[in-house]
């Protein structure tokens, strides 16, 4: 198998990779957990409690990752977890509505004004998936525009995220996904309002919708630009297209009412998934009662779900939920302002070239001291910095997300003693950073 190429390898977690790498393709279930653009072997988790983590081999974390967002409340949050043992005891799935699913619908409709009706479904994928078919339907289009950048799952259409300049078509950037279901998607670059008005003005009235992450965190943290949201919506609205804003990062992580509620530009439809499922598969979305109309069973526009809805999933997201009032997202802003300037401190020490982008509490470190603003700047950035930074941290008891192309993720739990932790890691990290070489 692998060689150890860190002193501080993990070999409780090495043995288990290699049990997984016997059944698992790759030995994990998502392809970021296998660590290939850091290196070294993933830690396998046994617990997590508040903000922390444990390893197989018995090693604390303060984990900058939360589940990739979710665990905005930490882990194993008390209320949370009573919540899920209360519902887990009176079943786990009818396959009938229930109540909760009820709950968690009007809890979402209250917080993000926009939000007029929902669906409920279990991941991300399945949520940008059919908002992309429902705005088809709606339309009775059928391209799509989506930025170089942007993550919306493993949509088949959506995939097809190469090709930079203007009103470049798609060619499909994995196997398996056809040259047809690529071709109707139309990639552009981020924060290129020129480039969207292009597309359209060459492909008028064929454009279903266009989709964007509300304030994109999977190229790390590029905010948009003022305006350019906006500019999205008007360009939509004045050729008859939908206006589809991804916030499944952002859903209930960036304020009470997401990306919505910092910027304030109104949707056609939205997706979430992450936050709203308290850790759980639950996603969902939503948007214009009029566009949701064409679902089924009210529309034609075909969608389903045997666990849409799940009794547990929705009791732990509208727990969590219920728990995130103004003073927890004062609490998780503050603690992501403390980190982000403790790192700028560290590294600014040792002389490293780097920007720090945030999108409320969600932010990331860019090896490079350029502003980033799109997905060519994004990976302009020195990355090889990056993967000594990282196993500088990990080997002093600090998770960050296995890639310089993400966002980092704190929790209400991250205390005092978490951020002093990350403090004492960060002299060496930076100094490693400084001496490493491409
Ligand atoms: C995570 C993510 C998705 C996909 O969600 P899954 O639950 O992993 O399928 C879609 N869009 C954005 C913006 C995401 O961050």
């Amino acid at each position: 198998m692998s060689e150890l190429a860190y002193p501080y390898e993990a070999p409780a977690s090495q043995a288990l990779f290699d049990r997984a790498a016997a059944v698992t393709p790759g030995g994990v279930n998502s392809p970021v957990r296998a660590f290939r653009a850091v290196g070294g072997t993933p830690r396998f988790m046994v617990s997590g409690t508040g903000p922390y983590l444990t390893d197989a081999d018995g090693r604390e974390y303060v984990d900058l990752v939360c589940s990739w967002g979710p665990m905005i409340l930490g882990h194993a949050h008390p209320e949370v977890i009573a919540a899920v043992q209360e519902a887990v005891a009176r079943g786990t799935s009818f396959g009938t509505p229930a109540e909760g699913e009820v709950a968690l619908a009007e809890a979402m409709v209250e917080r993000v004004a926009p939000l007029e009706e929902v669906r409920l479904v279990s991941s991300g994928t399945e949520a940008t998936m059919s908002a992309i078919r429902l705005a088809r339907g709606f339309t009775r289009r059928t391209k799509v525009i989506k930025f170089a950048g942007c993550y919306h799952g493993h949509v088949d259409s959506l995939l097809a995220a190469a090709g930079s300049g203007v009103a470049t078509f798609a060619l499909p950037d994995t196997p398996g996904v056809t040259g047809a279901q690529a071709s109707d998607t139309i990639v552009l670059p981020y924060n290129d309002l020129e480039a969207v008005h292009a597309a359209f003005a060459a492909h008028p009235g064929e454009i279903a919708c266009v989709i964007t992450e509300a304030s994109p965190g999977n190229m790390g943290v590029v905010p948009p630009l003022p305006g350019f949201n906006q500019g999205l919506k008007d360009a939509c609205a004045a050729d008859g297209a939908l206006f589809v804003s991804d916030e499944v990062m952002t859903g209930f992580r960036t304020s009470r009412a997401g990306w919505y509620g910092v910027e304030g530009v109104v949707p056609d439809l939205m997706t979430f998934g992450k936050v709203m499922g308290g850790g759980f598969p639950a996603a969902a979305f939503g948007g214009r009662a009029d566009v949701m109309a064409h679902l089924a069973p009210a529309g034609p526009v075909y969608q389903a779900g045997t666990l849409s809805g799940n009794p547990v999933a929705t009791a732990a997201g509208l727990a969590q939920l219920r728990l995130l009032d103004d003073a927890a997202y004062e609490t998780v802003n503050a603690v992501s302002a403390r980190i982000q300037s403790l790192v700028t401190e560290a590294l600014a020490k040792e002389g490293v070239a780097h920007t720090v982008q945030t999108a409320s509490n969600m932010f990331s470190v860019f090896f490079t001291d350029r502003p980033v603003r799109n997905y060519e700047d994004a990976k302009a950035q020195e990355s090889f910095r990056f993967t000594a930074f990282f196993h500088s941290l990990l080997s002093n008891g600090v998770y960050l997300p296995p890639s310089s192309f993400e966002s980092w993720f704190v929790s209400t739990a991250h205390d005092e003693r978490a951020v002093q932790r990350i403090a004492d890691a960060l002299p060496a990290a930076a100094r490693a950073a400084a001496e490493a070489t491409a």
